[in-house]
This record gives structure tokens, C-alpha cells and sequence, in this order.
């Protein structure tokens, strides 16, 4: 396979498109080939890339003749397209998958229905947005909030969060009868590997031939779908896409993982051949910190708890890295994953206190079918320890559904996910807590803004990590 050559596109920064949502069904033959084809299709449609897709969940049919369950799922798209004329490209990809419409509600090989594209609010004949069913039907709402929690549903004024959490909240049950049975591929033709750039001489040279926008992905390699997401939302709304690969010492504890810290460099290359990302700077430590190297970054305030106070320095390490990335790699847009929410405090509060450029782009935490979030670190787990560590995504769940039935209250909600977590054989938990997603402080209850539950705990000998949104019903987001 041949490196890509440097990356390059438009000058002028053209705005890439606005976000659209489509949920996508089916319950005819097999129903996760009749989706990802769907994905395929979409992502091959001039004017509009795939920026995310939710896990598939099954779902009894509601009403019509008796048939199968339904699975389905939530994908976010980045198009140039009208609503019109999207609309009518969904329509097309639905009858090439061989849809007939016949009776309400009968079975279907291929429904794609248009939640939302850009702010619009419409309701003609031909075509109503946001979907005039969006907000009532909770196999929209629960992948919807998977991919983009805090997008704001157009015409409501209230978050995708928000409709969901008060949905869950009237009709428990509908949620309770949802599944998730599989991620979904968004498969591309595998493009050529990215460049590969080994020092800081090969990054500025990269960098000086890119014309447009650059995402930034910043990874320690062992890359699974979760570093995946990231690159493919870079590549959504980035001309160029510039993943980096580093197992970066200063953020390891003596006593932690380092030396053994998972390396799969050639696998990440493929995976990142895979999303289209461009280049890769995967450089080594004398490169990243020289000898002579003196100067740490120290954030106050959303270190103080959680993760920095378990591991001392930990994020001194993690704020040098990022700045230092920021210096070199001067992105428009950098990638970070909500699943470490702490480190996402951090680097916000980094990156206004330092006026780093470009934005700071988080995005929803990626989990298996079975709910584990997705982390380098899963595969120290031995099955049985996999399937102990389940007791955390379902202690997340059941405080989400308090909640959602209208608990407010701190010590109720974390009483909620302990329960969970303390009936689950050898799970450790080290804690549990309702925090502000920005200070990443205690709350004593919730407020008119999410907050999120944090978990931290020891599965045999590997400290996962893991946090949801809480929001209770009637607030806006
Ligand atoms: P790491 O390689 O573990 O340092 O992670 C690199 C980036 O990927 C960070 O921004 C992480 O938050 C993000 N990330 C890790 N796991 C996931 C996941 N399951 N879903 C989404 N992002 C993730």
C-alpha cells in the first residue's frame, strides 16, 4: 500500500455543510446488512459524508401486521445538500434497497426518515422538519442521544438530551424494550494509509502543504472504534485529518501501565486508512520532549478530584502533551473523546486559558453492543472480567432512569449506580459521582444543565472508566 501524499485541498476554508440527522429502520431480511448498505449509500452521495452512526438497537414494530422486530439507528451526516434534495436522495437509496411502500406500518427492508438538516423548520407536503415524529418516538431518541446528545432539535429549543431524558421519563417502558444488538461498520473503500510522519521536521512540512482546514485526532495508538468516531467526525468537518500516536511518559504514574501500554502500529494504520485520515504523527519521545526539556503545563481547578487525585501528575502530563500538539500541529479542529470526561475539562480549560488555536471538538462516548464503553485498556480484561465490568454501564443506566423519573437528588442517584456496582463480584469501585462537566466539581443535586455521572472502578487488576449524562425531565439542555 502507498502513503498518501501530502493533504491538501480547497483554499478558503468553504464550510463543509451543515449537520443532518437520519434515523434508519429495518425489519425485513438481514436487517444489518440492509443498514450499513444504507450507510454505504449515503456516504457515497456527493455533498454529503457520514459523520457518525449510532449502535443498532432492536425494537418491537409498533402497530401494522405481525413481523419481525425493527433494529434501528441514528446517523449524523455533514451535507451541502438542501433538505429537499436530501430528502429525495433518501428516498432513492430506500428503493434501491428494494422498499415498497404498501400498507402502514407493514414491514420494511429500508426506512430512512430525515430527523433534521441544518436549522430548518418546514411543514409542507412534501416534507416536514424536524420529523414530525422525532421527539415522541424513543428508537429515535435513544440513538439520537447517542451520537448527539447536545444538538438542539430546530423549532424546540430544547436538546436531543433533553426530548430524550423527558420521553424516558413518561414512557419508561418503551425504552426499558429497546436493545442494543450491534455496532454498525461505516465502511468506506479502504483509502491509502495515511503519511506517516515521524518527526517534528516531516509534521511542519505536512502542515505547510495543507490549503484547508486540519482536524486533529490526538490518540496512544491501540486504536478501536472509539478513536475511530473521532477521526470520522474530523473528516466530516476538516479538509485534512491528522491522527497522532503517542504513549506519552509524562502522563504514566511509576507504578502504571507504560511499558506494557498496548502498540499496534500497523493495525492503526490501517484503521486509519479506513476513515480517510490523511497523516499520522507518530513521533518519539526524544522528538515530543528533547533533552533539556524543562516546561509542564499545570491546570488548577478541574484537576483537583477523580483521576487527579488518584494519579498524581497525570494530568501535568496529559496538558504538556496536548499544548505541545496544539503548537505543532496548529488545528482548526481537535477531536476528543466525552468518555474521558476529566481530560476534556481539562483541555477546555487549557485551551481558553492559553488561547490555543482552533476548537475544541468533543464527541459521545462509543460502547460496545453490550454497553462497555470502548477503551485500549479492555483488552487486559479476561472474558470473565469483560463481562463483570458490564455492572458499569448498567449502573450509568439505572441512575439515568432515576433521573429521568424525576430524581434530583446527588445522593440518590449515585445510591442508584452503587447498588448496581456493589452487586457485581470483584468491581472495585473507586467512585461514583454527579459532577459539573466543566469544573468537574461535586453537585448536591441536578440542575437546568446536565451533569454527568462519573464512575471509576477496578475490574481484576484494570481501572476502567466510564460517565453518562443526567439530566431530569422539563429541563432544557
Ligand atoms: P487514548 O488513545 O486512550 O488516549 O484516547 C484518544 C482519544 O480517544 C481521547 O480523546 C479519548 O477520549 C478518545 N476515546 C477513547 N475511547 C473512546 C470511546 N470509547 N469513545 C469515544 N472516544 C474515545
Amino acid at each position: 500500500m502507498t502513503s498518501r501524499p501530502a493533504a491538501p485541498r480547497r483554499p478558503g476554508l468553504p464550510a463543509p455543510g451543515q449537520p443532518a440527522f437520519v434515523a434508519l429502520g429495518s425489519n425485513v431480511g438481514d436487517r444489518r446488512a440492509h443498514l450499513e448498505a444504507a450507510l454505504v449509500a449515503l456516504g457515497a452521495t456527493p455533498g454529503v459524508r457520514v459523520a457518525a452512526v449510532s449502535a443498532a438497537y432492536q425494537n418491537p414494530p409498533v402497530g401494522g401486521p405481525p413481523q419481525d422486530d425493527y433494529w434501528n439507528a441514528v446517523a449524523e451526516l455533514v451535507t451541502t445538500l438542501s433538505p429537499e434534495a436530501l430528502a429525495a436522495r433518501l428516498h432513492a437509496v430506500e428503493a434501491a434497497a428494494g422498499r415498497v411502500r404498501t400498507v402502514p406500518a407493514a414491514p420494511r427492508t429500508l426506512d430512512l426518515d430525515l430527523l433534521s438538516c441544518g436549522d430548518e423548520v418546514c411543514r409542507t407536503p412534501a416534507l416536514e422538519l424536524p420529523h414530525p415524529r422525532a421527539t415522541c418516538r424513543a428508537f429515535v431518541l435513544a440513538p439520537w442521544a447517542d451520537v448527539a446528545p447536545d444538538a438542539v432539535v430546530p423549532g424546540t429549543g430544547a436538546t436531543v438530551l433533553a426530548h430524550a431524558t423527558r420521553l424516558r421519563g413518561r414512557e419508561p417502558a418503551a425504552f426499558a424494550a429497546l436493545r442494543r444488538v450491534a455496532l454498525l461498520r461505516v465502511a468506506a473503500p479502504r483509502g491509502a494509509r495515511p503519511a506517516v510522519l515521524p518527526d517534528a521536521e516531516a509534521l511542519a512540512a505536512w502542515r505547510a502543504r495543507v490549503e484547508g482546514t486540519v482536524g486533529l485526532v490526538p490518540t496512544m495508538g491501540a486504536l478501536h472504534e472509539g478513536h475511530a468516531s473521532l477521526a470520522r467526525r474530523a473528516r466530516a468537518a476538516c479538509d485534512a485529518v491528522l491522527a497522532t500516536i503517542f504513549v506519552n511518559p509524562l502522563q504514566f504514574g511509576p507504578t502504571e501501565d507504560l511499558a506494557r501500554y498496548p502498540r499496534t502500529f500497523d493495525a492503526d494504520l490501517d484503521l486509519l486508512a479506513d476513515v480517510g485520515a490523511d497523516a499520522v504523527y507518530a513521533p518519539t519521545v526524544d522528538d515530543l520532549y528533547p533533552a533539556g526539556f524543562s516546561t509542564h503545563v499545570d491546570v488548577d481547578g478541574p484537576t483537583a478530584g477523580f483521576e487527579g487525585a488518584a494519579r498524581p501528575g497525570h494530568f501535568r502530563g496529559v496538558a504538556t502533551v496536548v499544548a505541545k500538539l496544539f503548537a505543532r500541529t496548529r488545528p482548526d479542529r481537535a477531536f476528543f473523546g466525552r468518555k474521558d470526561a476529566q481530560q476534556v475539562a481539562v483541555v477546555r480549560r487549557m485551551h481558553a486559558d492559553l488561547d490555543l488555536p482552533g476548537a475544541v471538538v468533543v464527541a459521545p462516548t462509543v460502547r460496545d453492543a453490550d454497553g462497555l464503553a470502548l477503551s485500549s485498556r479492555n483488552r487486559y480484561l479476561t472474558p470473565d472480567e469483560r463481562a463483570r465490568a458490564l455492572a458499569i454501564p448498567r449502573a450509568l443506566d439505572a441512575a439515568r432512569a432515576r433521573a429521568a423519573a424525576g430524581e434530583r437528588r446527588r445522593d440518590a442517584l449515585v445510591a442508584a449506580a452503587r447498588a448496581v456496582l456493589d452487586g457485581a463480584a470483584d468491581v472495585a469501585t473507586a467512585y461514583v459521582e454527579v459532577v459539573d462537566p466543566a469544573r468537574f466539581v461535586p453537585l448536591a443535586e441536578l440542575g437546568a444543565a446536565p451533569a454527568l455521572l462519573v464512575v471509576a472502578a477496578k475490574v481484576g487488576t484494570t481501572r476502567l472508566l466510564d460517565n453518562e449524562w443526567l439530566l431530569a425531565p422539563g429541563d432544557d439542555a
